[in-house]
């Protein structure tokens, strides 16, 4: 830390925004590049953590410099601080490297008091704006300083206004503003227990000290904690001479933006109110202004404010938000700082600077937040309605857009409300392949229990649907079709809405909007294309999946998830046979059944994806899923299987497992029950030989053994499935490449990966499972605890969100080398829901990978990311890339 604290607004510039704060660095900056910004100092983040350390007081150090830099703006004014001539307001202004709701608001016109009140009415010639002004400062610090609640202000304005029946807080009189004045010093009298402070100095420390006190307030904490904002960074706070927009007819204060902010059009948009101060412009005291009006009533001004608008804008190369105030003609600009805009705006505004020479294409391409592209591909909140909505819970954002339904409990229910047209939200505790259906008819999902690896998670980002889950604070009751949160009550029928964006969770019906791609978003990721190294793959289960993928630029399915295709209403008895015969012969009866399905199945994707490479995994979850668990089900299907009821429930019994997530499952199930692969590969390699015989292209299935920890289980599995595919390829007298590889999932696989590598053709990491196995969390119940080691800052991501660099990280880093150093060519890519998640990317094209996987609605976010890593990189990707 160097011991100056204090920076005159010449002394700094945009770049030192941690030292100065984002206000700090930008109005330094605009001084420096000659903008009208009144005089001013910064007094450092620096000086912010020596206030903590020096027992929450500010250093006799730090005052010195303070008092000098303050000297230096009496000068440059020409005004003296408490002088009963001229006197030199100021405003204290709070300001963060990070933007921060929540902080000390700013206090305006410090330096009043009984004298220099009057020198400022008696300078000015306007008693009226002086005693204006003076209530405002009372006001501003009383509450910031003296935690005076503001509404005891308003109260005595509004008791003032109602008396005289004025509508317009501009129609006080002098006499009224004095009177007011009076009423303000009683309520400090009163509630602080002392008189207003009248000395200027006093009141500038005491301003400070809350500036900085303010840093560690509870509002300021939980947005902190809220958005990963580090707590010891520190606020700065500003001093900067006062200008005034309340000076009467010909003064003004205003906010604009040089882009609009919703579309992204070029035109200036804002709003500004004559005779006005601060921040009476979002108060809505008054109506304020567009800002084209401002062309009448002040042309000259506007036409600098034109010009100044413009040329920050080329300066900082980014659409600016921009504070400005008139004092009696004359345009001071007070805050610029790059805008917030919604993702079609931000579009739009990358590429239109792109295209006006303002911008690289790559430094368009590093602009966007790949994650706010999601909100293009779904549904969103009609915004108006959006702002009378209070959310009832909050739970895991685990899959973008906006739904409004009734709530159903069932799979079953929701299926037959939606076949009458209704739109429903499925409840559930948590959803199981069973709850396909529902969950397809569905506009949202909202589960109570599981992360955003669980069933409900995947599945609902699969189909592109909207899905909250793991939301602990609904209590479901499937059983009476009720679900609680604490005192409120929904009922089957009732209306929710559900915001996957957010997690949030709301009663009643809220308006959506459908989606719209537009052209900018289309010329953006051709240009990400371009530079990206990582190839983009999507998990798809089904020929329609597999489109959509498509159309958002996928270039080959990384994970074909088989026994999605066995929940399938003609399918299931026919996979419940397979599991219950007790026999060989019997059970080949029905793979035989289900071999004409696989295969249709596997042709559709092969048809779809023209030749771009499908990697179809073997069948994985353990076999009691398939299984029914209700009484009801279980009689039926006994029936139709012409077995008694309790062999059944035998059966269904010897197939429960403890753990089913390490039990009977992955490359286990084909090791017991061989005749499984060779079904499935004997489905997958008559598909791919006909499909190019139809089509005419070359298919190279790629086939994948899940959950491989031992080489040998590799060596056992990949034997019955080349086999197979040889006897097929004889019988059929007609060849095709495929290859034979493994997911790297298990701890054990990555810590062995060269000798498993030896006998694969690629690897494919399944990061859901490694990151479960790595961190013994089980990814169906972790929901429970991970938000609390969030709060509690046991961890500060979620690891099934975004991958642990450092422990699943440095698996995956492993295996990659391990791999390479057997087969240096091997392709290695990323199957994982890692795969659609910016930071997560970022990583796996620094290991060198050859591409990720996700689901369809993530492929435009991967592709991004994909082309940011790169840049990122300086154009240098991961050293062992291809
Ligand atoms: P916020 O961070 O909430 O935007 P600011 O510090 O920007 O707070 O202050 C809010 C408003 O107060 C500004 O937009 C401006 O209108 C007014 N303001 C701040 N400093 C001055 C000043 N020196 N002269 C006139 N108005 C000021
Ligand atoms: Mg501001
Ligand atoms: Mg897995």
């Amino acid at each position: 830390m160097s011991n100056k604290f204090v920076y005159l607004f010449e002394e700094g510039n945009a770049s030192m925004k941690a030292l100065l704060g984002g206000k700090g660095a930008n109005l330094a900056e605009m001084t420096n590049i000659g903008l009208p910004v009144p005089p001013g100092f910064t007094i450092s983040t620096d000086a912010c953590r020596a206030y903590y350390e020096n027992n929450k007081s500010i250093t006799p150090e730090i005052i010195d410099q303070i008092t000098k830099d303050f000297k230096s703006i009496e000068e440059k004014t020409n005004k003296k601080f408490g002088d009963k001539v001229n006197p030199l307001l100021v405003s204290v202004r709070s300001g963060a490297m990070f933007s921060m709701p929540g902080m000390m608001d700013t206090i305006l016109n410090l330096g009043l008091n009984d004298e220099t009140v009057i020198a400022i009415g008696e300078k000015t010639d306007n008693m009226r704006f002086a005693y204006d002004s003076y209530r405002r400062f009372i006001q501003m610090f009383s509450d910031v300083v003296l935690e005076i609640p503001k509404f005891r202000f308003e109260n005595v304005l509004d008791k003032y206004k109602e008396k005289f029946g004025y509508e317009n807080d501009t129609q006080l009189t002098v006499d009224d503003l004095k009177d007011i004045v009076k009423d303000f010093k009683a309520i400090v009298k009163k509630e602080s227990g002392r008189d207003f402070p009248q000395v200027p100095n006093e009141q500038l420390m005491e301003a400070v000290n809350a500036v900085f006190r303010s840093w560690n307030n509870a509002r300021a904490i939980a947005y902190r904690n809220l958005y990963d904002i580090p707590h010891n960074l520190g606020t700065a706070v500003n001093v900067q001479s006062m200008v005034f927009g309340n000076m009467g007819d010909d003064s003004g204060t205003g906010v604009a933006f040089t882009r609009n902010p919703a579309t992204g059009e070029k035109k200036l948009y804002g709003e500004f109110l004559m005779n006005a101060q601060g921040e009476d412009v979002v108060a809505g005291i008054r109506t304020p202004k567009s800002i084209e009006e401002l062309q009448d009533i002040m042309p000259e001004v506007f036409e600098q404010f034109s010009v100044i608008t413009n040329n920050l804008e080329n300066h900082y190369k980014d659409m600016q938000d921009i504070e400005f105030t008139i004092e009696q003609g004359k345009l001071y600009i007070l805050q610029t700082r790059n805008g917030k805009r919604t993702i079609n705006a931000s579009l739009r505004v990358a590429v239109e600077m792109v295209e006006e020479g303002l911008l690289t294409q790559d430094e368009a391409i590093l602009r966007i937040d790949p994650k706010q592209l999601d909100q293009l591909l779904h549904p969103t909140f009609d915004g108006e309605t959006m702002k009378m909505a209070v959310p009832i819970a909050t739970g895991l954002p685990a899959s973008p857009g906006a739904a409004t339904g009734k709530v159903y409990f069932t799979a079953e229910d929701a299926v037959k409300a939606a076949s009458t047209g209704e739109k429903v939200v499925l409840v559930r505790k948590e959803t199981s392949p069973e709850d396909i259906e529902g969950m397809n008819v569905a506009q949202g999902i909202l589960t109570s229990r599981g992360g955003m690896t669980s069933h409900a998670a995947v599945v609902a980002r699969g189909m592109g649907k909207c899905c909250v889950a793991g939301c602990e604070m609904v209590k479901v009751d499937e059983d009476s079709k009720i679900f609680a949160v604490g005192d409120i009550k929904i009922n089957e029928g009732d209306f929710i809405s559900l915001d996957g964006s957010t997690g949030k969770v709301y009663p009643g019906s809220i308006k959506t909007v459908e989606p719209t791609l537009s052209g900018d978003f289309a010329k953006l990721m051709s240009w990400a294309d371009d530079r990206r190294i990582l190839g983009v793959r999507t998990n798809a289960d089904t020929p329609r999946d597999a489109e959509t993928s498509l159309s958002f630029g996928a270039e080959g399915i990384g994970l074909c998830r088989t026994e999605h295709m066995f929940f399938d209403e003609e399918r299931i008895p026919v996979v419940r046979e397979m599991i219950l015969s007790e026999t060989l012969t019997k059970r080949n009866k029905a793979l035989n059944k289900l071999l004409p399905m696989q295969k249709k199945d596997f042709k559709g994707l092969f048809k779809v994806m023209k030749g771009f490479p499908v990697t179809i995994r073997l069948l994985d979850p353990p076999l009691h899923e398939f299984l029914p668990t209700d009484e009801k089900d279980i009689i039926a299907l006994a029936e139709e299987m012409e077995m008694n009821v309790s062999e059944l429930k035998e059966v269904i019994n010897s197939l429960h497992e403890f753990n089913p997530m390490l039990g009977h499952r992955g490359c286990r199930l084909a090791v017991t029950y061989p005749e499984i692969a060779q079904m499935q590969t004997r489905a997958i390699i008559e598909a791919a030989l006909e499909v190019e015989d139809e089509e005419k292209t070359t298919i190279i299935p790629e086939i994948m053994i899940p959950l491989v920890g031992i080489k040998s289980e590799l060596d056992y599995v990949k034997e019955i499935v080349v086999q197979t595919a040889e006897k097929i390829m004889e019988e059929k007298g007609k060849r095709t490449d495929y290859l034979v590889g493994t997911m790297i999932e298990v701890p054990r696989a990555a810590l062995t990966a060269d000798e498993i590598a030896s006998n694969a053709d690629f690897f494919s990491f399944g990061t859901n499972d490694l990151t479960q196995m790595t961190f013994g969390f089980s990814r169906d119940d972790a929901g429970k605890f991970i938000s609390e080691y969030r709060e509690k800052e046991v961890l500060t991501d979620d690891p099934f969100q975004s991958i642990d660099v450092d422990g699943v990280g440095k698996l995956v880093e492993m295996a990659v080398k391990l791999g390479k150093s057997v087969k240096p060519n091997m392709k290695m890519g990323v199957c994982g829901e890692h795969g659609g998640d910016p930071k997560s990317v970022e990583f796996f094209n620094k290991v060198g990978l050859q591409y990720v996987s996700c689901s369809p609605y993530r492929v435009p976010i991967a592709r991004l990311s994909a082309a940011q890593a790169v840049l990122k990189n300086n154009g240098t990707p991961g050293s062992d890339q291809r």
